[in-house]
C-alpha cells in the first residue's frame, strides 16, 4: 500500500487544504443554529424587526462563505484525487509493461484492465470523498453536541444517549452490507465476463446459433445481480425510517424536557430550536460518515487489488550484454525445455539443435504439440525452466532485452495490428523507415497489392485491424517484422492463412532478402517447410525428429505421416 500511497506525493497541499476548508465550512454550519436562536430570542421576543433582518443576511452571508469554502474544498479535493490517480494510473501501466508474458498470462487480460479502469475509478472516488468528508463528519457530530451541552447540560443529556444509538443502528447497517456489497461486486462481474465474452465471440454464438442459450445465461446472472442488489437495497432502506424514528424520539424527549425548562426560565425558546437543529445535523452527519465507510472499504479494496499487481515483479531479470558473441551459431537450444506456470507437464522438453547463421528452420508439428512454445524461447518471452538458449553465442539471459529483441523478428501466430495508419504500424519495426523500405517490406510479404488496393500507406487501420481479412492482417504483420531486418526471423505459423501460391512467394521473397538471415518457419503443412535446410519435427512437446526432409521422411515416422496425409498421390505411388 505504501507504493500506491507514495503517489499523493505533489499532492501534500492540496490534501491538507481541502479537508481544511471542509472544516472552515463545518464550522460555519455549527454557528448557524445559534444565530437562529437569538433571532428567536432576541428579534422576534422584542420585536425588533431590523434585527431580525440584520440576522437574516448574517445567515445569507455564512451560506454564502460556507459555499464558497466547500466550493474551494471541493476544488482542492478534486485535484489531489484525480492528479493522484492519474500518477497512479500511469505507473501501473508502466509496470504492466515490464511483466514478462508468464505474469501477464498468470493476471489474464481482463484482470489488468479493471485494475487500471474501474479499480483505478473507485480509488479516485474514495480519496476524494475521505478528503471532503473523512474530518468534517465526525467534527460536526462532536462540535454539535459540544455546543449542545454549552447551551444546556440537561438537556444535552438527549444527545448523550441518542448518538449511541443512532451509530448502533447506522453502522449496524453498514457492517451488515458491506459484505453484501461484496458480494453484489461479484456478481457484477460475472455480469460483465459474460457480456465481454459474449460481445467479442458474437459471431460464432450466432453461426452456431446459440444465442437463446446466451441470452438465458445472461438473465441468469443478471436476475442473480439484481437479487443481491434487492436484498442489500431492502437493508440499506432500513437506514432512514430506523434513524428518523430514534431523532424524532429524541426530538421528543428534548422538547419536553426543554419545555420545562423553559418554563422555568433555565432555557429560551431560541436554545431550544438551536438543540433541536443540532440534532438533525447529527444525524445527517451520521449518515454521510456511514456511506462514506463504505465508500472508503471499497476503494481501499480496490486499492489493495492494485497494490497486488505492483508487487508482481516479473520474473524475467534484465541483462547486459549488447552484442552477441562471435559464434558460428546464430541460435543453439541445449536441452531447452519450458513449464508453464499453470501447468505441470513442460509444454516443451529436451530440445537440442543449433542453426547456422543464414539458415532456414522449419518446425512442424500438430496442434499443441509446442511450436509456438519452442520459438517464445528464442525472443526470450518466456525463460526456460531448463536448460538454455544461446543466441549468437550468448545465454538468451545475459542480454539486455532490448538488444537481444533488436536482432530478432517476430510474427506472431496471432496476427495483431493497432489503430493507425498502414505506414505508423509498420514503423514499429523501424521508427526510420523510409516509404520506400515500408514498401519492399511489404512486396516481400506479399503485401503491397493489398496496401495500394485500400489506398496506400496512409490507409488506416482499426483496432485490432479488424478492417482487414485474415490473410491481409497476417501479410501486413510479417511485412512489420521485415521492416526491421532483423537477424533472426520468426514467423509462427503465419502462412496459415496464406493460399500456397502466396505462401511460395513469400518464402521465396524471404530468401531474396539482403543480407543473412537466420529464419524461423513455423507450419503444420509440410509443403511450407519441406525446403528448409533443417526441420525439427515436434510432437508432444519432444523434438522427434531433426533433420532435411529427405532424411526425416527415411527415419521419422511423425513426419513421413505429416507429409503423407498431405500429399497423398506422391507417396503412394
Ligand atoms: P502449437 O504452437 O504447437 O500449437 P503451443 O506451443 O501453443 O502449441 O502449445 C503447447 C502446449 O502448451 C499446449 O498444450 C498448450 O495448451 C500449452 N500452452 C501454450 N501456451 C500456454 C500458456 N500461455 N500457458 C499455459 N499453457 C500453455
Ligand atoms: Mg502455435
Amino acid at each position: 500500500m505504501k507504493r500506491i500511497f507514495a503517489h499523493l506525493k505533489g499532492y501534500v497541499t492540496e490534501s491538507i487544504l481541502g479537508p481544511l476548508f471542509k472544516l472552515f465550512e463545518a464550522t460555519l454550519e455549527l454557528i448557524v443554529p445559534l444565530v437562529i436562536a437569538s433571532i428567536i430570542d432576541v428579534g422576534i421576543e422584542n420585536g425588533d424587526k431590523s434585527y431580525v433582518v440584520k440576522m437574516c443576511l448574517l445567515l445569507a452571508l455564512l451560506g454564502a462563505v460556507g459555499l464558497a469554502f466547500s466550493v474551494i474544498a471541493q476544488y482542492f479535493a478534486a485535484k489531489a484525487s484525480v492528479g493522484f490517480v492519474t500518477k497512479l494510473r500511469h505507473s501501473l501501466f508502466s509496470h504492466i509493461q515490464t511483466l514478462s508474458y508468464s505474469e501477464i498470462d498468470r493476471l489474464g487480460t481482463s484482470t489488468l484492465i479493471t485494475r487500471m479502469t474501474s479499480d483505478s475509478n473507485q480509488v479516485q472516488t474514495g480519496l476524494n470523498l475521505a478528503l471532503r468528508l473523512l474530518l468534517r463528519s465526525p467534527f460536526v457530530v462532536f462540535g454539535a453536541m459540544i455546543m449542545a451541552f454549552v447551551i444546556d447540560t440537561k438537556s444535552a443529556v438527549t444527545f448523550a444517549a441518542v448518538i449511541p444509538a443512532l451509530s448502533v443502528v447506522v453502522f449496524g447497517i453498514m457492517l451488515i452490507s458491506m459484505p453484501l456489497y461484496k458480494k453484489v461486486q461479484k456478481r457484477l462481474d460475472r455480469v460483465l465476463r459474460k457480456t465481454r465474452e459474449n460481445l467479442s465471440g458474437v459471431r460464432v454464438i450466432r453461426a452456431f446459433c446459440k444465442e437463446e442459450d446466451e441470452i438465458r445465461d445472461f438473465n441468469e446472472r443478471n436476475e442473480d445481480l439484481s437479487s443481491a442488489q434487492r436484498y442489500v437495497g431492502r437493508i440499506s432502506a432500513l437506514m432512514n425510517p430506523l434513524t428518523y424514528i430514534l431523532i424524532n424520539l429524541a426530538i421528543i424527549w428534548l422538547i419536553d424536557i426543554g419545555a420545562v425548562r423553559v418554563n422555568s426560565g433555565a432555557l429560551t425558546q431560541g436554545e431550544v430550536i438551536a438543540l433541536y437543529n443540532y440534532m438533525s445535523q447529527i444525524l445527517i452527519e451520521l449518515i454521510k460518515l456511514a456511506n462514506l465507510i463504505i465508500t472508503i472499504t471499497k476503494a481501499l479494496a480496490s486499492a489493495g487489488r492494485i497494490n497486488s499487481v505492483f508487487e508482481i515483479e516479473s520474473s524475467i531479470e534484465n541483462g547486459v550484454l549488447k552484442n552477441g558473441l562471435d559464434s558460428e551459431f546464430a541460435v543453439e537450444l541445449c536441452d531447452a525445455e519450458l513449464t508453464y506456470a499453470n501447468s505441470s507437464e513442460p509444454a516443451v522438453s529436451e530440445i537440442n539443435f543449433k542453426v547456422r547463421r543464414g539458415e532456414t528452420v522449419g518446425i512442424i508439428g500438430s496442434t499443441g504439440s509446442g511450436k509456438s512454445t519452442l520459438v517464445n524461447l528464442i525472443p526470450r518471452f518466456y525463460d526456460t525452466t531448463g536448460g538454455r538458449v544461446l543466441v549468437d553465442g550468448a545465454d538468451v539471459r545475459t542480454y539486455d532485452e532490448e538488444s537481444l529483441r533488436k536482432k530478432i523478428g517476430v510474427v506472431p501466430q496471432k496476427a495483431v495490428l493497432f489503430s493507425g495508419s498502414v505506414r505508423e504500424n509498420m514503423k514499429w519495426g523501424n521508427e526510420d523507415a523510409t516509404d520506400e523500405e515500408i514498401y519492399s517490406a511489404l512486396e516481400a510479404a506479399q503485401a503491397k497489392s493489398v496496401v495500394l488496393d485500400k489506398g496506400g500507406l496512409d490507409f488506416k487501420i482499426e483496432q485490432g485491424g479488424r478492417n482487414l481479412s485474415g490473410g491481409q492482417r497476417q501479410r501486413l504483420t510479417i511485412a512489420r517484422a521485415l521492416v526491421k531486418n532483423p537477424e533472426i526471423l520468426i514467423l509462427d505459423d503465419s502462412a496459415s492463412a496464406l493460399d500456397f501460391a502466396t505462401d511460395a512467394a513469400l518464402r521465396a521473397a524471404i530468401r531474396e532478402l539482403d543480407g543473412e538471415h537466420t529464419v524461423f518457419v513455423v507450419s503444420q503443412r509440410a509443403s511450407s517447410i519441406m525446403y528448409a535446410d533443417k526441420i525439427v519435427v515436434l510432437d508432444d512437446g519432444r523434438a522427434v525428429g531433426i533433420g532435411t526432409h529427405d532424411e526425416l521422411l527415411a527415419s521419422c515416422d511423425v513426419y513421413r505421416e505429416i507429409y503423407r496425409s498431405q500429399f497423398k498421390e506422391e507417396v503412394s505411388e
